[in-house]
């Protein structure tokens, strides 16, 4: 997809979908945003957190960033792109749910085991590093046997499971959870199949959504 190819988009969502949602876009400036979820997904082109959930414009908090990673929470002044909008979504907007969408055949996950040689990729090899948890429990549980897929495939749901932890070092998000007020999510998507699968505690497992 070029750039013309882009803009001929924004002409079709100027004449039909603009249309379609203009009175919910007037709503959403008289009202300001009211999303209940915030949504962190992998910024990988083939994950549209709109797309999977139907979701409209303004029910939609969106944090995508590489592997669907939280960066635990540091009580410093550096710059934290996904614990700004974290803060921002629980603190300001008040969300009462935060999903963190894995997904499968994640870059960011198989990067961990093969980071692409000769590459100068110096903040690809330090953010990755926010899922060798999941890497080394998959190391210590998973049976030897398996396949590297579905190394991958358990890798990729372990890191969700994990970043939701470092979802829990934050204070705000954390007192807010054990008031019952935030409820926290684990969600994995697949591509090639387009099922989601979350993670069900009673189950001690991901689990596939609907039907
Ligand atoms: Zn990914």
């Amino acid at each position: 997809m070029d750039i013309n190819a882009l803009v001929k988009g924004f002409e079709r969502f100027r004449k039909t979908s603009f249309q379609k949602y203009e009175d919910k876009f007037q709503d959403l400036v008289k009202q300001g945003q009211r999303p209940r979820v915030l949504f962190i997904a992998c910024a990988d082109s083939r994950v549209d957190p709109g797309l999977i959930t139907d979701a409209g414009p303004g029910e939609l908090f969106i944090m995508r960033n590489v592997g669907n990673m939280v960066e635990p929470f540091a009580a410093d002044n550096e710059f934290h792109a996904t614990a700004a909008g974290i803060e921002y979504a629980v603190s300001v907007l008040n969300v009462s749910n935060i999903i963190v969408c894995g997904h499968s055949h994640c870059g960011a996950i198989s990067g961990m085991y093969k980071i692409p040689h000769g590459k100068n990729l110096v903040h690809v090899r330090k953010w990755i590093e926010l899922a060798k948890e999941a890497k080394t429990y998959v190391a210590h549980n998973a049976p030897s046997d398996i396949s590297h897929e579905e190394r991958l495939e358990l890798t990729e749901k372990m890191s969700v499971l994990f970043q939701l932890n470092h979802l829990l070092t934050y204070p705000e998000v954390k007192r807010r959870v054990d008031a019952g007020q935030l409820q926290l999510r684990g969600w994995y998507f697949s591509i090639e199949t387009g099922e989601i699968e979350y993670y069900d505690h009673h189950e001690r497992g991901f689990v596939r959504m609907g039907r």
